[in-house]
């Protein structure tokens, strides 16, 4: 039977190191971001990746970053839209 253990997260994919943080709020995500990515940073050689996979949540990182650059720009758009005129 498998044992009851707390919540783990993937290993480090640079050091292999099992003690790492989940982080809470990030520049490029806010709260939402790093919720949704499971982003957690490695205790031992502070590598910050994807606690769920094991892997870099670079990419992710990236297209969320752009979808709220967009998103921000749409909003802007608009906003400029109807208080210009
Ligand atoms: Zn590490």
């Amino acid at each position: 039977m498998a044992q009851t253990q707390p919540v783990q997260y993937a290993p480090c994919p640079n050091c292999g190191n099992t003690n790492v943080k989940k982080i809470n709020y990030t520049w490029w995500g806010g709260i939402l971001g790093p919720a949704i990515l499971t982003h957690v940073k490695c205790n031992n050689c502070g590598t910050q990746y994807n606690g769920k996979t094991g892997k870099s949540n670079t990419v992710a990182i990236i297209l969320l970053f752009v979808i709220g650059l967009i998103i921000g720009l749409c909003l802007y758009a608009g906003f400029v839209y109807l208080t210009g005129s």
